[in-house]
């Protein structure tokens, strides 16, 4: 197994025994049957790790986003998908920072015994996509409640998610879109098949995504979050989290499918020697590996700077999109090291391949981080 670093060694090995526990035999089953991985989200909240960004008052461990990815990577290069609970890591941000403490006290220490699940993330819909500023999902006041009408789409684990943070318009006059926008905490418990109805979308990877239907849902307005008008700035203020978080998981992926590669092409043996003795097999892989290192430092200063509170805009964006690649070149190379292997079930290289394959797109696209490098950080003009 490669070891290309060596902090948060105690967590490493603590995740690692009770990924042990959750075969790939075990994934595998539920990709099959795109069922949601409840024993294994029971067990990480049982042992305390999806609570680890909440603070030690309101009964979490109250670790930094490194101590997060750290977690995350392990579960991903085990072989398994952090997908089905990570949103409890990257969303948390949002209602520590900028949620009353009304909320703050009303939820926290249930997320964190495992009472409550923080799961589900209302942002993208149908006709908006990536231009978040125009969604359409409207919050109007009446008195002290909100009411909501609208509809999301892609909302992941909606199905398996107590609570819901909601991007939604509560000004429909306001000139500037940014100002738009406000953020909720939703208890859905109540209004599920009534108010709000979740319709599953059938998916090429086991992701438990979902479209969600607003009808005349009321909520008391204890539940925004922060100041009306300011949900985008909260989301932009979070993203750089959920960014870190989900470059781990490709970190977690690529060394997976280096692993792999590596063991698989030194014991094929093909015209009487090992199949890895070839450089077309070693050269895309030694690739992968050299991508992944580079990335995975970007990583851990991007994780550094956020847990020193600096600014890590440059370094979140840029290691997503260098390890979401490093993860895909990775998979790539796996697939043409196991050759007609790869497309069995049995091998398990099929399902992470197409697991990978969606940090190319969600949460974020490679896109819009070549989109922010460009304004951003190289002033170039806006393309949109
Ligand atoms: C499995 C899965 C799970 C998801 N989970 C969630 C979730 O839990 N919550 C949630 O809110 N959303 C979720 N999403 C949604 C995801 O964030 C969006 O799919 C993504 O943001 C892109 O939006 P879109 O699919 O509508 O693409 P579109 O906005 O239609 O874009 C299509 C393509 O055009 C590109 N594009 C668009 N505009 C530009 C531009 N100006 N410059 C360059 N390229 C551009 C995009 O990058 C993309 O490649 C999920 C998506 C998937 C597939």
């Amino acid at each position: 197994m490669i070891e290309t670093n060596t902090d948060w060694q105690d967590l490493r090995e603590g995740i690692r025994s009770v990924c042990k526990k959750f075969s790939e035999d075990y994934w595998r089953e539920l990709d099959q049957k795109r069922k949601y991985p409840t024993k294994f989200v029971n067990e990480l909240t049982n042992a305390g790790y999806l609570a680890c960004l909440i603070p030690e008052k309101y009964g979490g461990s109250g670790l930094n986003i490194r101590a997060a990815s750290v977690i995350l990577e392990e579960i991903h290069r085990s072989g398994g998908n952090g997908a089905a609970c990570h949103a409890q890591m990257y969303i948390m941000g949002s209602l520590l920072k900028h949620g009353s403490e009304y909320l703050k006290d009303k939820y926290l220490s249930n997320i964190a015994n495992g009472d409550l699940r923080l799961q589900a993330f209302g942002v993208t819909e149908p006709t908006s996509g990536t231009d978040t500023m125009s969604i359409k999902t409207y919050a109007v006041k009446k008195g002290d409640k909100y009411n909501i009408n609208g509809q999301k789409i892609w909302t992941s684990r909606a199905e398996y998610s107590d609570l819901m943070l909601l991007l939604a318009k509560t000004n429909k006059e306001e000139k500037n879109k940014r100002n738009s926008l406000s953020l909720f905490l939703i208890d859905m418990r109540p209004y599920i098949n009534k108010e709000i109805n979740i319709k599953p979308i059938k998916t090429m990877i086991n992701h438990s995504s979902t479209e969600v239907f607003f009808d005349n849902l009321e909520v008391n307005e204890n539940c925004l979050i922060g100041e009306e008008g300011r949900g985008f700035e909260y989301i932009l203020d979070g993203l750089n989290a959920e960014r870190l978080l989900i470059a781990a998981e490709c970190i977690g992926d690529a060394k997976y499918f280096i692993d792999k590669s590596t063991k698989y092409a030194n014991d094929r043996e093909v015209f009487g020697r090992p199949i890895g003795k070839n450089q077309a097999i070693q050269f895309p892989i030694a690739k992968a590996y050299s991508r992944m290192i580079a990335a995975e430092l970007l990583l851990q200063k991007g994780c550094n700077l956020y847990d020193n509170k600096k600014n890590c805009g440059q370094e979140a964006n840029i290691a997503k999109l260098l390890s979401a690649e490093a993860s895909w070149d990775a998979a790539e190379a796996t697939m043409q090291t196991f050759g007609g292997f790869s497309f069995s079930e049995e091998y398990h290289i099929e399902r992470k391949f197409r697991e990978t394959r969606l940090y190319q797109i969600a949460p974020v696209s490679t896109n819009m981080i070549l989109a922010y490098v460009s304004h951003k950080i190289l002033g170039f003009p806006r393309s949109y």
